[in-house]
């Protein structure tokens, strides 16, 4: 008998390395993360101040807190859509999970896991990005 095409539903990418990485980030946005945020805009306020006693601060598309909670930015300018959003959300749960690793390690496991994730494992994603924005996010 032939086997049955079941196009679309694949819950898994078909790689199996894929399929772990993206286990564990959702493993530590249901068990790890606290609140998951969207917010107007999220910024980074420096303790440092720059010359001139100003303030210096960050414009970021998203941030894990101290705390273990998550903030994404809605601004349209860093992310035109829903799917951009989850990408960050994969971003964060990353760092979340590997703690120890460097920013540039997982802004490429974040770009290489997401080119491999399957449109199912993108939804699932994009269902952890909250519907309603709320007020502009400052992380000191
Ligand atoms: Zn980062």
């Amino acid at each position: 008998m032939p086997r049955r095409q079941n196009k679309g539903i694949h819950i898994t990418s078909g790689d199996a390395l894929v399929d772990f990485l993206f286990a564990q980030a959702l493993r530590t946005l249901n068990q790890t993360v606290g609140d998951i945020f969207l917010n107007t805009a999220v910024f980074f306020v420096s303790r440092k101040k720059k010359k001139g006693g100003k303030k210096s601060i960050q414009t970021l598309c998203g941030l894990l807190t101290e705390d273990d909670d998550i903030h994404l930015s809605a601004s349209k300018s860093l992310h035109p859509n829903r799917r951009a959003i989850a990408k960050t959300l994969l971003h964060e749960a990353l760092h979340a999970t590997f703690a120890e690793m460097e920013e540039r390690h997982i802004l490429q496991f974040e770009d290489r896991l997401w080119e491999r994730l399957s449109p199912q494992q993108i939804s699932l994603l994009c269902a952890y990005v909250p519907r309603r924005v709320g007020r502009k996010h400052y992380d000191r």
